[in-house]
């Protein structure tokens, strides 16, 4: 990693303060001879941020959980590198990538790490970019958990559990239709469908244990009609990565997908979610994958083409 580097700090991320990281990372800096730059930009400041560091040859790092990097990608120039350190309540991306829990242990990682291409998923509505993906995009149930889990005050390990029983008690599944690659359409009912391009969301539940970022192809998974007890096992089996003989639970591979929602009304449309964010939900939503469409720095040991 011979880069010059602008660590990105989330000042909105829960576990991350500024203030004890910064110095941290100074350091590390300092000892290896690295170039760093510090800043933590309100999210409006984040485009002209991002547009600064990338103009002056510096390689972004978001550092934060899947939020964070999540909201540096938009604002990237196409094919710019980019990086992440895990730092926030949600590391699922990041893990994916095989970076290390422990900040210290991926700082010893980012000095080796090498750019990868990986997949990425565009998300549009009527024909308007609606923003990127980069691990795991939800509608449905995994929304509401995510919606729930960002608004409840407990713990950063605690947040999704708790999450997951407050959207149960609104629950249900919903009728969708999706179409997939612009011509198999699946009408059913579901609690929820997740477009993966990574394996892993909700922290630490392995949706999709063999999603490649680099095969080309996203997997989507759909939890159908179980009951509310049903579907608080079937996410116990989920955290294993053993939920995928189910009957219930459906994985398609595919290049795109368009989700339409069959029982809403225009306005208030069941949001969509992705690494941590909330989106406005549409009368048809569509996913493309674009084959390549990142440069990621990855840690040597992760096994990634290069
Ligand atoms: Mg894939």
């Amino acid at each position: 990693m011979q880069h010059r580097l602008t660590f990105f700090l989330n000042s909105a991320a829960r576990k991350v303060s500024t203030a004890q990281i910064a110095p941290k990372l100074e350091q590390w800096a300092d000892r290896h001879g690295i170039d760093a730059q510090l800043v933590s930009p309100a999210l409006q400041d984040l485009p002209q941020t991002v547009a600064h560091a990338v103009a002056a040859g510096r390689l972004p790092v978001a550092v934060g959980g899947d939020g964070t990097v999540h909201q540096l990608a938009q604002h990237l120039p196409a094919k710019t590198t980019f990086a992440t350190l895990p730092l926030g309540s949600g590391n699922d991306f990041a893990t994916a990538l095989g970076w290390a829990k422990s900040l210290d242990a991926a700082l010893e990682q980012l000095r080796t790490a090498q750019p990868v291409e990986l997949d990425c998923l565009h998300v549009s509505q009527d024909g308007t970019p609606h923003f990127t993906g980069l691990s795991v995009a939800g509608w449905g149930f995994a929304s509401d958990v995510n919606r729930e889990a960002n608004a409840s005050s407990v713990p950063g390990a605690l947040q999704y559990p708790v999450g997951v029983f407050q959207a149960l008690a609104k629950g249900g599944t919903r009728s969708v239709r999706l179409t997939f690659d612009d011509d198999t359409v699946v009408e059913d009912r579901f609690w929820t469908v997740l477009v993966c391009n990574t394996s892993m969301a909700g922290g630490g539940m392995r949706f999709a244990p063999d999603a490649d970022p680099q095969d080309g192809m996203m997997e989507v998974l759909a939890l159908g009609d179980v009951s509310t007890l049903g579907l608080v096992g079937l996410l116990g089996r989920v955290y294993l990565g053993k939920h995928l003989g189910h009957p219930q639970v459906k994985l398609w591979k595919c290049r795109s997908l368009t989700i339409e929602p069959l029982e809403e009304q225009p306005g208030p449309w069941s949001p969509l979610l992705a690494e941590g964010d909330s989106y406005q939900g549409a009368a048809k939503t569509r996913f493309d994958l674009q084959s390549a469409g990142i440069s990621m720095l990855a840690p040597l040991e992760a096994s990634f083409k290069r």
